[in-house]
């Protein structure tokens, strides 16, 4: 009889970055990739630009499923969703059979978290978070030239800045005075958020509690009482770490699925990577994290067991009305922003009492510093 193969659940940049790092150490091993969507690759950071890009959804996809299976000479099914995980058996179960694995990758990803809206038309909010959302979305904006964005996060941000490169009049709807308020102190929040008001984008303070469609249009009303009408909904509020299937496994949870620096949950044989894992205490939902995750868990599958390191790893915001990267300190009561404005930009540097560099938050030209600070900053988790 032949071994069980290693299951890796997921078609995300997670599980293929893994599944290619594999390859590279071990070309024999048998691979079952199972995913629920189509198991086309694609880059999922191109999905808030694609319209600036002139790219149609089919555009993004970088290879097919059936070139991926020959590309990683690995078994993939497609549209096929784990239903759940027999720790005990080594087995995890479809909707029609099971299968065993030597050992079990969750490479799940994360769901958008929903607002909590009433009305006749809150079901038409569109959120996106995967090729397929994407196009439905895309589908609904023809013919249409209204868009309202719920959330001012990174997502909603690079979202409205796209969708305003395209001919899109565009409406965010953000409980916070300036945007991505967890990430960065005020002056450069408000860079971005007058950045795009530059554009054209309207702002409102508040968050959405009722969508109504009337005449073919949509009354969105907002908790202060406001209301405005628009054509297209799209809620970027967030993504919650799948953690269902591991949690009825009996795999630990907490954010995340919750793994140690191997990427190894408490369970024997059974690993998470991307944005469903939580490691050493940290969810990092972005694709440096996930690549080196893939990198350090690849060796790990072959061989050699390893930890996974973390250096600091800035973040881009596609925002072209305002460049901005951004280093968010892992603790955020851990020191103080020192902020720099000039017409030009915003400094704004996070250091603890001694002076010690913690993260930052850059935009405009102050954009450039972002390779010579980053090196200045501690890694998050350090190689051991
Ligand atoms: C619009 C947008 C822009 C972004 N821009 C950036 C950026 O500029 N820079 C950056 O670093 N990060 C960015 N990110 C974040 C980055 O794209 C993600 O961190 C990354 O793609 C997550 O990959 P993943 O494989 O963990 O998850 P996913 O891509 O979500 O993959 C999860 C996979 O699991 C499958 N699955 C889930 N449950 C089951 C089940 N029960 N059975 C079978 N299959 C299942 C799904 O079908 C899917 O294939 C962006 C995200 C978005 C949404």
């Amino acid at each position: 009889m032949s071994a069980s193969p290693i299951i890796i659940v997921g078609s995300g940049m997670a599980a293929y970055t893994l599944a290619r790092e594999f390859r590279k150490l071990d070309a024999v091993t048998a691979i079952t990739i199972i995913t629920a969507d189509a198991g086309d690759a694609y880059s999922k950071p191109m999905l808030s630009t694609a319209l600036t890009q002139g790219k149609t959804p089919a555009q993004l996809v970088n290879m097919s499923a059936d070139k991926m299976r020959e590309q990683l000479n690995a078994t993939i099914l497609t549209n096929t969703a784990v239903v759940a995980i027999d720790v005990a058996q080594q087995s995890v179960q479809l909707a029609d059979t099971s299968l065993n694995y030597s050992k079990l990758v969750l490479a799940l990803g994360a769901d958008p978290v929903r607002p909590q809206l009433t009305g006749n038309a809150a079901d038409s909010v569109y959120a996106v978070n995967d090729l397929a959302d994407y196009s439905r979305f895309r589908a609904a904006l023809a013919d249409k030239k209204r868009v309202t964005l719920f959330g001012g996060g990174l997502i909603g941000c690079e979202f409205a800045n796209d969708l305003v490169n395209a001919g899109y009049s565009v409406d965010i709807v953000h409980p916070h005075h300036y945007p991505l308020e967890r990430l960065m102190p005020e002056a450069a929040g408000m860079a971005i958020k007058t950045g795009l008001a530059n554009l054209g984008v309207h702002w409102h303070l508040g968050f959405a509690v009722a969508v109504n469609e009337d005449n073919g249009e949509l009354r969105v009303t907002l908790n202060n009482g406001d209301t405005f009408t628009t054509d297209v909904a799209l809620s970027a509020i967030g993504l919650r770490p799948r953690i269902q299937l591991a949690l009825s496994a009996g795999i630990n949870t907490q954010r995340g699925i919750q793994v140690d620096r191997q990427l190894h949950t408490n369970v024997p044989n059974v690993y998470a990577i991307g944005d469903c894992a939580e490691v050493a205490g940290h969810v990092l939902p972005y694709v440096l994290p996930l690549m080196a995750q893939a990198r350090a868990l690849a060796a790990t599958l072959a061989g050699t067991a390893t930890d996974v390191a973390y250096p600091a790893m800035p973040v881009i915001i596609k925002t072209p009305a305002c460049p901005t990267a951004v280093a968010t300190p892992n603790q955020l009561d851990s020191g103080t922003w020192q902020v720099e404005c000039t017409a030009d930009g915003v400094c704004a540097l996070y250091q603890d009492a001694q002076g010690l560099l913690l993260g930052f938050a850059l935009t405009g030209t102050a954009t450039s510093q972002r390779q010579t600070l980053a090196k200045q900053l501690p890694p998050i988790l350090a190689s051991s």
